[in-house]
């Protein structure tokens, strides 16, 4: 296992950090001034900052690092965009000024390695310009979605069109104003093997029956201007090049999506848990109770070493799963891919819950940390529930035993 950075690689790094710390995070308060806190999500405008400093990181090339392939990103593998990640994990800003927030970069992803040159051409190419943003729409309220063989809305061959129907919820990215196609997972062929039946789709925003029903609240929060919509698809009708790579390769599809978006998920969580860390030891030094700093009270060192040591042990292993990726693929590397999804957004959960504790009543309201609660304990469920991705490590260590 080889974790040394490359030239390449450490001097995107260093772009990216100096970007972060210089424009980005200061920026953060400017960014939650221009944000209009309003329910009605059909009102969220984006706030001219982040455009700004989206003009001036693409014009430093530092702009769609996460695409391994130079024809359309910076060609960096995912062990050299891992350490990046972690960077853009410290500013709740920091991934879509730099054009690497997902869902696009999965849905990106999925169309550069299985989209037509149309496709690319209508899709791609204004997504990787950060002109528009894009949605995945898989998961349904009606069935338990961890399961993705359980999809139940429909894309079904008429004639010479796809036809869509069904209600799908947590579609990332779907209420923002410049959302403007989704990839939709749902059933062609219902008759075919278990993994054969579903296909992607690419929907405009616009087609007739696409309606958002509402935005689903994160802990309480609409999560403006991008939000997770809830969409009724009715009687969509699509030209049958809508389909990407073709009927029935909905699961295939899902696999080559799935590796890189979870180093990247993670990698940012491990960033967002170093952010927290530090407004923890910043509190803990800076705050006196019974004559003493709080970092001399109690148990509040131990809570700190645990931190430090759990956030180093989730960046080797997230590095592992990247190096893996890398040199085995997708499927070598299944046991890694799981385990950091496990493993990082809990030491994010554990770290964030620490610096909300040692800030006290003020930690409750602190619009940071209370952001990075919610992306803590969102990330234990999408792209997957802890369980699942536990279930997935324990089968494989089985298998060694059950094959002898
Ligand atoms: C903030 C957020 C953003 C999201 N963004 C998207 C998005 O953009 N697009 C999209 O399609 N989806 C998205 N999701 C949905 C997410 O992927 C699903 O919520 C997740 O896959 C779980 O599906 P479910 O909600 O139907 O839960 P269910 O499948 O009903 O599972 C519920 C619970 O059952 C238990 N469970 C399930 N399987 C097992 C098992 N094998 N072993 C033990 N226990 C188990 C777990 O405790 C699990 O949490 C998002 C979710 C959140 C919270």
């Amino acid at each position: 296992m080889d974790f040394e950075h490359s030239e390449r690689a450490r001097l995107v790094m260093d772009q990216v950090e100096r970007f972060v710390h210089e424009r980005v995070v200061p920026n953060e308060p400017t960014y939650r001034d221009q944000l209009q806190h309003t329910d009605e999500w059909r009102k969220w405008r984006i706030p001219p900052v982040l455009e700004e400093l989206k003009a001036e990181a693409r014009g430093l090339g530092l702009w769609n690092l996460f695409l391994p392939d130079e024809q359309y990103g910076a060609g960096l593998d995912n062990r050299e965009y891992a350490p990046i990640a972690e960077i853009t994990g410290r500013s709740f800003l920091a991934p879509e000024v730099f054009n690497c927030s997902a869902p696009d970069t999965g849905n990106a992803e999925v169309l550069v390695k299985y989209g037509s040159e149309d496709q690319k051409r209508k899709w791609l190419t204004p997504l990787l310009a950060g002109e528009i943003r894009s949605g995945f729409a898989m998961t349904e309220p009606g069935v338990a979605s961890s399961d993705a063989t359980n999809m139940e809305a429909t894309c079904e061959v008429v004639d010479d069109e796809v036809v869509i129907n069904g209600l799908k919820w947590w579609t990332s990215g779907a209420g923002d104003p410049r959302c403007r196609f989704l990839i939709f997972m749902g059933v062609t062929d219902p008759d075919a093997a278990r993994h054969g039946r579903h296909s992607m789709v690419i929907v405009p925003m616009d087609a007739p029956g696409v309606t958002i029903v509402r935005m689903v609240p994160v802990l309480g929060h609409l999560g403006e201007p991008h939000g997770h919509a809830e969409i009724r698809f009715e009687d969509v009708r699509l030209p049958l090049d809508h389909f990407i790579a073709g009927p029935g390769r909905g699961f295939e599809i899902a696999q080559g999506r799935l590796g890189p978006g979870r180093i990247h998920h993670c990698m940012r969580a491990i960033g967002a848990a170093e952010r927290a860390l530090e407004r923890l030891c910043e509190r803990a030094v800076a705050r006196v109770a019974f004559g003493k700093p709080l970092a001399n009270l109690g148990g509040n060192r131990d809570i700190i070493a645990d931190c430090r040591m759990a956030i180093d042990q989730a960046r080797l292993l997230t590095l592992k799963a990247a190096w893996a990726l890398d040199t085995v693929g997708t499927f070598g590397a299944l046991v890694d891919i799981s385990a950091i999804k496990v493993v990082a957004p809990n030491v994010l959960q554990r770290v964030v819950d620490a610096a909300i504790q040692i800030h006290g009543g003020e930690g409750m309201a602190d619009p940071e940390l209370n952001y990075l609660m919610g992306m803590a304990r969102a990330l234990r469920l999408a792209d997957g529930p802890d369980e699942v991705h536990r279930a997935m490590v324990a089968r494989l260590e089985l298998e060694k035993y059950l094959k002898r």
